[in-house]
């Protein structure tokens, strides 16, 4: 079960670990197919053993906490994205030779043998809109596709599902992509590369090797961003995957286009790569006005879903108008109100400091709402780059502290409200105190730079009570 396609399913011990989003329709598919599936989970709360009766009605074995010990027997592991790869499981796999794939892997493996060929979008940040601007723009060329993958719509389902599709826009993360050996996409685009998820995946090495791996056996077209400067950047991962003959290297800037790359040229979208004569001629895709919002990081991302898109055959009209089409999904800069002269912004998606540096670029005096969940981030560097556009700032969440001395040492003069406070009705004394900060002009920018689970469910719930608190403040 090492390499190639697997065809014979049946009687085949597979443990899949981790019930869930991923775990309860890959133990479905798999049983469907006549494996012989045991399902291992951490956890034994409610949800768990609802989920595990589910399983079991259709004759699914299932061990509820206990996601460490490998099952005798056992031949292949599918795993949950999100468990580690350090975890005693995958030791004991290890030992036992026995493989592990993901989700995505699943998806991949399982595909029929004319399926449709995966475009794939990749990142710390920006992964969700261009996959669903890509899906736009690949709809307005009247070609059969979807948005999947980490985006909430599983890839198992688009590839075993009934609907036919003639190209798929699939978002991955840097765990899918972990446990992804084999996938082999059409084209893929990396957008960008900064720190995030290092206690996952342990280094930035390993970080950026995981997201490097989205480029390995592309076909046409490896979209890298021409303007990011980090070590290793985006190019430099191109530069290390093995591709398919022919592959060419795409890059995308926000300034004016070299050969071979798609840029922005007095408000035009433009692109020189897939061109005839490309030393000398370049097409017209889009204006800048029509990428929804404008803001630099968006046009990133609307270059590199033309990109793929283009890679892919489609014409520049299409580009154009999915563009035109695409609206950005909630609290991802979203205008709440404006109370007193006061803009209230709502990017709680900012849940990385590479994320929050964007959406601070985008105003010029802001009060600013962090914290939360660092994920072992510093914020020197981010606070250091904003310092200057700075009004005040008001600290919530469990690593409220780090943001607070990065504050001390590079903007010692901006005022700081900490509030110490780390319950879901402290969004309502933030919104309060940002107001107090404010003066007529300026935005209240919510942007944690962390993520939300010491306070809220999730981004969503974060991004809701903030407009909440906003609209209290109006009434
Ligand atoms: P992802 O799916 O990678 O989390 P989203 O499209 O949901 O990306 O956007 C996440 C956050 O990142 C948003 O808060 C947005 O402001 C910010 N963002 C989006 N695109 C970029 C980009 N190209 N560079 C930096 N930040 C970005």
């Amino acid at each position: 079960m090492g390499s190639g396609q697997v065809t014979d399913w049946q009687g085949k011990h597979v443990t899949v670990a981790g019930l869930g989003v991923s775990g309860v329709p890959a133990a479905r598919a798999l049983h469907g197919l006549g494996a012989e599936v045991t399902v291992v989970n951490d956890g034994d709360d409610a949800r768990a053993r609802e989920q595990a009766a589910e399983l079991e009605a259709l004759g699914v074995t299932v061990r509820l906490g206990d996601g460490e010990t490998l099952p005798d027997g056992t031949e292949l592991i599918v795993t949950a994205p999100g468990w580690r790869p350090d975890k005693p499981l995958f030791a004991a796999a290890d030992r036992a030779g026995v493989p592990v794939w993901g989700d995505v892997e699943l998806a991949w493996r399982l595909r029929g043998p004319d399926a449709a060929p995966w475009l794939a979008v990749t990142g710390t940040n920006g992964k969700t809109t261009t996959v669903q601007m890509l899906a736009s723009i690949l709809e307005a060329a009247g070609l059969r596709t979807a948005a999947v993958g980490n985006i909430g719509v599983s890839l198992l389902d688009a590839v075993l599902g009934e609907e036919r599709y003639d190209v798929l826009a699939v978002e991955l993360s840097s765990y899918q992509l972990h446990w992804a050996p084999s996938l082999r996409a059409h084209s893929a685009a990396v957008l960008n590369l900064a720190p995030d998820h290092l206690d996952w995946h342990g280094s930035m090495e390993a970080y950026a090797r995981d997201k490097g791996r989205v480029y390995e056996g592309n076909r046409v077209a490896c979209v890298y961003n021409a303007d990011a400067t980090g070590k290793p950047s985006t190019e430099d991962l191109v530069r290390e995957a093995d591709v398919e003959e022919g592959c060419r290297a795409v890059g995308f800037t926000l300034g004016a286009p070299g050969p071979s790359q798609l840029g922005v040229v007095e408000g035009i979208l433009v692109d020189r790569a897939f061109v005839e004569n490309r030393q000398r001629n370049a097409q017209e895709l889009a204006e800048v006005s029509d990428v929804n919002p404008p803001a630099p990081h968006n046009i990133a991302n609307a270059l590199a879903a033309a990109a793929l898109a283009r890679a892919y055959g489609v014409p520049a009209s299409a580009v154009r108008d999915g563009l035109r089409a695409f609206t950005p999904d909630a609290h991802r800069i979203a205008h709440v109100a404006d109370v007193d002269g006061v803009t209230y912004i709502d990017d709680s998606k900012a849940t990385n400091t590479h994320a929050a540096e964007a959406s601070l670029a985008a105003y010029d005096s802001i009060v600013w709402i962090a914290g939360g969940l660092a994920k072992g981030a510093t914020f020197d560097e981010l606070v250091g780059g904003a310092a200057k556009r700075l009004r005040g700032a008001v600290l919530i969440g469990r690593d409220r502290a780090l943001i607070r001395e990065a504050l001390a040492r590079h903007a010692p003069e901006v005022p700081v409200v900490d509030l110490g406070r780390t319950d879901t009705g402290a969004m309502l004394q933030a919104v309060q105190e940002a107001q107090r900060l404010a003066r007529p002009g300026d935005t209240v920018l919510l942007a944690p730079a962390c993520a939300s689970m010491d306070m809220f469910a999730n981004y969503n719930k974060r991004g809701d009570a903030f407009a909440q608190a906003v609209r209290e403040l109006g009434a």
